[in-house]
């Protein structure tokens, strides 16, 4: 038996993550920074992946591959939108292929540049990572009590969490 707590609803996991596509490149890391932060049954994450860290405890390493319905939808073809160029943030480099943060109404949107105008900008609405089953490689740290204030917020506090 382990006295580790296991990972469960209003505890606070933190763990690194590699993202890689199913026998593809990386994608995304946490491993040059700080790992992440997440207070469980709080839609802090995607569904697939906290469903796969209940009951883990610290220490513990493993892979998780989620369907593009359990992340980021399937790619969708023509979806694109014209947008003028004034409501691209400033400083961001325009060229084909790249990837542009967007605010929208359902908050900040990663969307990527398909053509660019004079006035305008077509960015293709898909997530660059839309379409894909991706797999988590993850490394669970530390699993620990949220405090109440965390519960009172609804996210972890701290390194790799919010700080305010
Ligand atoms: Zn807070």
């Amino acid at each position: 038996m382990s006295d580790k707590l296991a990972a469960e609803k209003d505890r606070v996991v933190s763990f690194h993550y590699v993202l890689t596509e199913v026998e593809g490149a990386e994608l995304e890391s946490s491993r040059s920074g700080e790992p992440m932060a997440a207070l469980i049954g709080h839609a802090n994450m995607m569904e697939g992946l906290e469903a796969a860290l209940i009951g883990r405890t610290a220490g513990e390493q493993f892979e998780v591959a989620l369907a593009p319905e359990q992340t980021f939808g399937e790619r969708r073809d023509d979806w694109t939108q014209r947008i003028q160029k004034k409501h691209v943030p400033k400083g961001t480099r325009l060229r084909p292929g790249a990837q542009i943060q967007l605010q929208t109404d359902d908050g900040p949107r990663l969307v990527t540049v398909v053509k660019v105008g004079s006035s305008v900008v077509d960015v293709d609405l898909n997530h660059p990572f839309a379409g894909k089953t991706l797999v988590f490689a993850i490394e669970l740290l530390e699993v620990r009590e949220a405090s109440e204030e965390e519960l009172a917020h609804g996210h972890a506090h701290g390194a790799g969490g919010h700080h305010h």
